[in-house]
């Protein structure tokens, strides 16, 4: 438990609180709570860091718990991957791998208990008179017609519910509380459904299932979680949460509500995730455009980053909106720690050195990383003919242009200064090549008499050049909130269409041709990169690009566009 550290925030300052005062004998337990219907983003790792960072920090324990109250189909391959995106991002459960499902016989017996107590009636009103009788915020709502029915019939309807004596829709468990209190959450609420579904690990043993806020609780309760905490949008089913372990007078958990990660640029919603996955929109949930935690991890994110974004962002108790930009400094800051430095073009013009030797070549030393000595230095081949970025040359040069124009000197990264000699243009006028000269006496990038030269390009060989594949990721939405849908339209309509451009032809430096799969790398002057573990193949790398080094990608855009303006 920390000590002299001021707790820092509400929940943590909380913990503090009931560790010190010996509530629950000192123990701290938490859970993970996530509903196996779609893959993890990045609004879970807030809730997965907290959950378990809580626990870890006050010497207790955190559950995984799958929330899977509700029967549905494909729900094994959400396990799976929750199981491993929650170990990718550093943290483990042990042997506390729970499921809602494994309560559903607990759950059942509380529920004949609270028929058994008069807390709970089975009820006949059709969904739609359910929501009749419901009244609104404004007014109060009426009592079923069904409430006052003896414990002894509702016991037995409940019992025929559960045999599956009645069709779905037809009959509901409803607690028995207060049809005009203001909290419309508390207006008998309903317990159980009917569902003549298959479950995926329950299978056709039940026909009723458990409503979210009768479950959920117990869930917490049969763990004997002490902070259960969880999202804004659940503060109005707290007492509803407290009413249901009153009645029954069983372990009572604490809940804490905390403000969701919300992202500028990013919707984070199972439901409208799914929605691209469906639609094709995206390759799948692990799309690099995705902000699920399989996609960032294929775009290059890692774990650490995360980790320090999520810390950065904080814990509150009110919402609000955090610039995708915050997320994207805190995975530079890590890969510029972490990542080797190579040299690719990805739009490439070819420049000729005229007075080097035809089949000259010379391997010159590169520093692997700037940021890290012991990553070493490799050798990079120079050769006669180079490739050079097409927007690091310009005929007529504004001010502050430092790059190749006519007449300009420049310097190659770690090989020669080159200067500019002539220009080939086609019968268009683009240019085609550049002639250059270059300074023997600048090898590795400097010069004796110390000259100044400002601009420094990254380069490549031709002769050596290996190919390999850029995919060059945009935001998936055009605008800040994307969840705002425009008149008429669904939050679909906000999707940005050149989100993804692939160049599947970009010359490297050779070192490229030999990278594992994940390896996560920096091409200079463009950006970090990770190798794609499933579309590379042996000796061609796929690079997705996981963050451009400093310029937005508008600068980007720029520099591949505009051929020989
Ligand atoms: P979604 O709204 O994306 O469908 P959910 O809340 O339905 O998410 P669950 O699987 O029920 O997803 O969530 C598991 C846990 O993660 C819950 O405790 C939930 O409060 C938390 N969580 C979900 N989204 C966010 C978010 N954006 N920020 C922080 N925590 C979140
Ligand atoms: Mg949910």
């Amino acid at each position: 438990m920390p000590t002299d550290d001021e707790p820092r925030d509400f929940i943590r300052r909380k913990v503090y609180e009931d560790v010190r005062s010996g509530k629950h004998g000192g123990k701290v337990m938490t859970r993970f709570p996530p509903e196996p219907n779609g893959y993890l983003h990045i609004g879970h790792a807030k809730a997965i860091c907290l959950d378990f960072g809580v626990a870890e920090e006050f010497g207790g324990k955190c559950n995984l718990r799958f929330d899977d109250t509700n029967p549905t189909r494909e729900e094994t391959e959400y396990v799976e991957a929750i199981k491993e995106d929650i170990r990718w991002l550093g943290y483990y459960w042990e042997d506390r791998l729970y499921f809602a499902s494994d309560y559903f016989g607990k759950m059942y017996e509380y529920a004949e208990r609270l028929v058994e107590m008069g807390k709970a009636f089975v009820c006949d009103l059709s969904p739609e008179e359910v929501r009749e009788y419901r009244g609104t915020l404004t007014e109060p709502g009426r009592n079923s017609p069904y409430r006052n029915r003896t414990p002894e019939e509702n016991l037995d309807l409940l019992r025929r519910m559960k045999a599956g004596e009645f069709p779905e829709g037809s009959r509901t468990l409803r607690a028995k509380i207060d049809m005009a209190h203001p909290n419309m959450n508390m207006r008998d609420p309903a317990i159980y459904r009917i569902l003549h579904r298959s479950h995926h690990r329950t299978g056709d043993e039940w026909c009723i299932y458990p409503m979210y806020d009768y479950a959920h609780c117990l869930e917490d309760s049969i763990e004997g979680i002490t902070h259960s905490l969880c999202t804004l949008e659940f503060e109005d089913n707290r007492p509803l949460y407290d009413w249901f372990l009153d009645q029954l007078d069983v372990f009572h958990p604490q809940q804490i509500e905390f403000a969701r990660l919300n992202l500028t640029y990013t919707v984070l919603s199972k439901r409208k995730l799914s929605r691209l996955v469906e639609n094709g929109v995206v390759d799948g949930w692990d799309d690099p455009r995705m902000p699920t935690l399989s996609g960032i991890r294929r775009r290059g994110y890692t774990a650490e980053s995360i980790r320090s974004f999520v810390d950065k962002v904080g814990v509150a108790k009110r919402e609000s909106t955090v610039d995708v930009g915050l997320l994207e400094h805190c995975v530079r800051e890590d890969l510029n720690r972490r990542a080797t430095r190579y040299m690719a073009v990805l739009d490439p013009l070819k420049v000729v050195i005229e007075d080097y030797p035809e089949d000259g070549e010379d391997w010159l030393d590169f520093v692997n990383n700037p940021e890290d000595e012991s990553a070493g230095t490799r050798k990079v081949p120079f050769s006669r003919e180079i490739y050079v970025n097409r927007k690091d040359f310009m005929m007529e040069p504004p001010r502050k242009f430092y790059r190749l124009s006519p007449g300009r000197e420049v310097r190659l990264r770690y090989a020669y200064y080159i200067r500019c000699e002539d220009v080939v243009t086609d019968r268009e006028g683009n240019v085609v090549e550049l002639r250059c000269s270059h300074d023997p006496e600048s090898r590795g990038g400097s010069t004796p008499d110390g000259r100044k030269v400002r601009g420094t390009l990254h380069w490549v060989s031709a002769r050596h050049a290996v190919t390999v594949e850029a995919r060059l990721y945009d935001r998936l939405f055009g605008i800040p909130n994307p969840m705002k849908a425009p008149e008429g339209g669904t939050f679909m309509d906000n999707l940005n269409p050149d989100s993804l451009r692939v160049l599947p032809e970009v010359p490297a430096e050779p070192a490229l041709a030999s990278l594992g799969p994940e390896d996560l790398i920096q091409l200079e002057r463009i950006g970090y990169f990770h190798v794609d573990p499933q579309r590379s193949r042996e000796g061609y790398p796929v690079l997705n690009m996981t963050v451009a080094l400093r310029d937005s990608w508008a600068k980007i855009e720029k520099k591949l566009s505009g051929h020989g303006k």
